[in-house]
């Protein structure tokens, strides 16, 4: 039998694979302490939940139109409006399964085999897969050691004939940093005169610290909805805890989304109703809960922060948004797929290896669970690689020594 060799270069996603491995660890009873996954604890908003049953209930779910229920694209172009300072047509909007079918739908839409796609590093682990599923090429542009700022001038470096365009995750995962805005407006600039795509991925822009806010890329460009090359995508999967529903959207200038809704037609049909539905309860119901949650993750960066800030050796750019931190264990171990298993096997944490996101030598750890179990992990991760640590822990009701220090 053979197989595709384009699919069988694709890797699998290192999180959701980390996601098995602990469950079945679980299983069998072990106390796993998951600092990989990036969902929030919280329930599901009550007006996301009332909307979903009131319209399952009614017994009619059938196929509603490719590109969204029009009540659902009302709310998106409300939120628009309000968080973006834009207003956009219902031609401008495209619901899919989640932000990540939008920003494959996307790529798929413009590239063209051989196109080039620049993604900053460290970058989100699916960007790199998706582009070459599109027969595009990933460009990868690095920051400068110790930091996980891009530069303008890195970037201007890489551009040739074949960039068709850019992806900004901002604030980013898996750093937790916010881009600046000068940056920002360069690259929007740059990329509008040289009719290069920008993919602004704002997934986590309520998700934000100590009063920070990404500005977003819309804000640096003069074109209308329909001439410029910014393209937004966002969903209600982190900003209300609502991973599961797989609802996200693009806003794009309406060709664009007149192609994206051929392509997803021919593969979804349409997402669920139901579900489009809970995210509209979402989007219109209270948002006093949007801002309940990121307290509590603030909070809880500041509690690995200062964790981290204990642990001879590592060290950690502080996050400004997002629930993800990405410190640098270098000291340690280069070998982050080796350290990330090596936890895993020894103290039951699961962290995910930063050479996934193109950082080696780094772990991304998430703070999106409870305090307890961020404090554990850590305490754990310690124990297992930092001699001075002392060498006895209770993982669960089991006493462990350490003998390989
Ligand atoms: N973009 C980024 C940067 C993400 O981290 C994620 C989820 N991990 C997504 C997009 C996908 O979001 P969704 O669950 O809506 O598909």
């Amino acid at each position: 039998m053979t197989y595709s060799t384009l699919a069988m270069s694709i890797a699998e996603s290192p999180t959701l694979r980390l996601n098995e491995e602990a469950r079945l660890l679980r299983e069998r009873g072990e106390a796993v302490i998951h600092l990989g996954i990036g969902e929030p604890k919280n329930r599901a908003p009550m007006t996301a939940i009332l909307g979903a049953t009131a319209k399952l209930s009614t017994g009619d779910i059938k196929y509603v139109p490719t590109d969204g229920l029009p009540s659902l694209k009302k709310a998106i172009i409300r939120y628009t409006e309000e968080n973006y300072d834009r207003l956009v047509a219902p031609e401008n909007v495209i619901v899919s399964a989640g932000a990540k079918q939008s920003i494959f739908n996307i790529l798929y839409s413009i590239l063209n085999p051989q196109d080039e796609v620049i993604i900053l590093a460290p970058y989100w682990v699916s960007y790199p897969e998706m582009v070459k599923m599109c027969y595009g090429i990933p460009v990868i542009v690095r920051p400068e050691d110790g930091t996980f700022h891009p530069r303008f001038e890195d970037i201007e470096r890489v551009v040739t004939s074949s960039t068709k365009a850019i992806i900004l995750n901002s604030p980013n995962n898996p750093s937790g940093i916010i881009f600046s805005d000068e940056f920002v407006a360069k690259i929007v600039d740059f990329c509008e005169r040289k009719g290069i795509y920008i993919i602004s991925d704002d997934i986590y822009h309520k998700l934000v610290f100590d009063g920070k806010r990404p500005t977003p890329a819309w804000k640096f460009t003069n074109k209308d909805i329909e001439n410029t090359k910014v393209i937004v995508v966002n969903g209600v999967a982190k900003t209300y805890g609502m991973t599961g529903f797989r609802i996200g959207w693009a806003i794009a200038p309406r060709r664009l989304v007149e192609i994206m809704t051929n392509v997803q037609g021919q593969i979804t049909t349409c997402v669920a109703p139901f579900l489009q539905v809970a995210a509209e309860g979402a989007l219109l119901g209270l948002q006093s809960i949007v801002e309940q949650l990121r307290l509590t993750i603030q909070n809880n960066r500041d509690v690995i922060m200062n964790e981290l800030r204990t642990f001879t050796g590592v060290k950690c750019v502080k996050p400004e948004g997002t629930f993800y931190c990405l410190p640098d264990f270098r000291a340690y171990k280069m070998d982050s797929v080796a350290l990330s298993e090596f936890l895993l096997k020894r103290a039951y944490v699961v962290t995910v290896p930063g050479k996934e996101f193109g950082m080696e030598g780094h772990l991304r750890l998430s703070y999106s669970g409870s305090i307890k179990e961020i404090t554990e992990g850590i305490a754990r991760i310690k124990w297992a690689l930092d001699p001075n640590s002392p060498n006895e822990i209770y993982i669960g009701d089991k006493r462990m020594v350490r003998d390989w220090l």
